[in-house]
């Protein structure tokens, strides 16, 4: 939707903020129309909640299910078939329950992220779809521990989990606008085969990824479009045993960990290639962005192999993004052409899996009431109102959070500006690249989703915004959930 239309449709609501209120920068629009054809404004049924979590990925998963367990009624809102997010479609290893205790032999191994997120990978590896938290054998000054997980196993556990917190889960379902009066929402427009909906709460959680609803709501966003989009592969009757051989005869093993794998433990799961220099490999890898780092938690199957890509266009365009789907697909069917070519025993290997759609490391970035340095970050600060702590950076060892400990994630960054009533959890927020190279990893969106999910709830059961819930009283919330803190 491009800002006019967007003002129509606050417009044809008869609600809404004051036009001027957005700035996105980027164009959201696909292209330039010729003319405009006018909507009817339509009766639309109503559903009532008490919290309405947009984007059922990484975070919006645990928002939910954080809202239901509140006791709140929780509706969940996911565009797919499935919850996961990216989580689920990009990755290789989810960064990181620990700190990083093996590249500071002084601190002390703590699991820093607890909680739901903790509770669903110790029932996920019950189910023998997560290798829990092996510690790296190499690579130990990028991560203690690598969490491997079964994509479609994560899918099934996500459903089982909200389900049992009574959350209301709308797949298949788009969340199409918001429902404004003046600078609080009351409740966002969904679409589905079923029709358009108006769904009405106290409390509202984005966890879109893109910020849909921020940027429905009239908050302030810019679109940086400053990462590689990607998206990743599985190829099958590829084991992981002759991958990490090809590279040591090579010479060019880079990272390692072993766990359980298919049932067995002390297995290979994660292998990545370092200072690769193979002919006819690794200049054409480079073309394509292909990673050569993988994890897989089964026999003959490697789970994840990414395919880089920068968008020429805006990651909001659809027709840009088009474009790009299109060409990554074809850098990752030649991925596989060269891992087929080069790896001995790959001649029989093909791809069984591919991201659904175009995974992003950034969409829209949402202005909140803090924003997290790089400083925050690397000096490892903590805040009066942290609503977790995390310990993984994603450029590490260049950017490493000071002696293997943790930062704060303050409450006030998951607040979005400017709007009573809304939360922004995942990759949405953080505008320092340096420093959302740490927040924007899977398992600090999990816990962003956990705390917005809480807060959105106790919201909720007050009758307040985000800015009257009384830190204490979130904290005591969170703790009973099993989040953990250092102060
Ligand atoms: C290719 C790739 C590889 C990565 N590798 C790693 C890794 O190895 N380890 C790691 O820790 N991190 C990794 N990351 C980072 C991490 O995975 C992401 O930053 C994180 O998963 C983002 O979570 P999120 O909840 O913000 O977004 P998502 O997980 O994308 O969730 C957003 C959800 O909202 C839904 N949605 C969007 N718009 C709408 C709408 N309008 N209506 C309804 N639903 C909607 C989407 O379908 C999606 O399910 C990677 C990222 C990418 C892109």
């Amino acid at each position: 939707m491009d800002r006019r239309e967007f003002s129509k449709s606050m417009l044809v609501l008869g609600a809404g903020l004051k036009a001027g209120l957005a700035s996105g920068k980027s164009s959201d629009a696909a292209t330039e129309p010729a003319e405009y054809f006018e909507e009817k404004p339509k009766k639309l049924p109503v559903r009532k909640f008490d919290v309405v979590v947009a984007g059922g990925g990484t975070a919006g998963l645990f928002a939910a299910i954080a809202a239901g367990r509140q006791g709140a009624r929780t509706m969940l809102i996911e565009s797919k078939g499935y919850c996961g997010g990216i989580a689920v479609e990009g990755g290789t290893a989810l960064h990181s329950f620990y700190n990083l205790y093996t590249a500071f032999p002084a601190c002390q191994k703590r699991k820093v992220v607890r909680g739901i997120p903790a509770e669903f990978m110790d029932r996920l590896t019950g189910m023998g779809g997560c290798t829990g938290y092996p510690e790296m054998e190499t690579g130990r000054d990028y991560d203690s521990i690598c969490t491997a997980i079964d994509t479609e196993l994560y899918k099934l556990l996500a459903f089982r989990m909200t389900k049992e917190a009574g959350v209301f889960v709308a797949v298949n379902t788009w969340l199409a606008d918001a429902i404004l009066d003046h600078r609080r929402i009351r409740g966002v427009i969904t679409e589905s085969r079923s029709g358009r909906e108006a769904v009405m709460a106290e409390s509202f959680v984005d966890c879109t990824g893109y910020g849909d609803l921020s940027a429905h709501a009239g908050a302030e966003y810019t679109v940086p479009n400053d990462y590689d989009s990607c998206n990743s592969f599985g190829l099958a009757n590829a084991s992981l045993d002759d991958y990490f051989k090809f590279l040591q005869s090579h010479g060019a093993v880079g990272q390692v960990c072993r766990g359980p794998r298919s049932g067995e433990e002390n297995k290979l799961v994660r292998v990545g290639a370092e200072q690769l220099d193979i002919p006819g490999l690794t200049e054409e890898a480079k073309k394509i962005g292909m990673s050569m780092i993988t994890t897989s938690v089964r026999d003959n199957y490697l789970m994840y192999i990414k395919c880089n890509y920068r968008i020429p266009g805006s990651i909001v365009n659809r027709d840009d993004v088009a474009l790009a789907e299109i060409e990554i697909r074809e850098r990752m069917a030649r991925g596989a052409e060269l891992l087929l070519q080069h790896v001995p025993g790959f001649g029989k290997a093909f791809i069984a899996r591919t991201s659904p759609s175009l995974c992003i490391r950034r969409g829209r970035l949402v202005s909140c009431d803090y924003d997290i340095t790089h400083e925050d970050v690397i000096d490892g600060r903590h805040f009066d109102d942290d609503a977790f702590v995390y310990g993984f950076h994603d450029s590490a060892p260049r950017f490493q959070i000071k002696g293997g400990g943790t930062y704060g994630i303050p409450y006030r960054a998951l607040c979005v500006k400017g709007v009573e009533n809304l939360y922004a959890a995942g990759m949405m927020i953080t505008s320092d690249q340096r420093a959302h190279m740490s927040t924007r990893n899977t398992v600090s969106c999990m816990a962003q989703g956990q705390a917005a999910g809480t807060a959105a709830a106790l919201c909720a059961a007050r009758k307040c915004g985000t800015r009257g819930l009384a830190y204490a009283d979130l904290r005591e919330a969170l703790e009973r959930g099993g989040v953990y803190f250092e102060s």
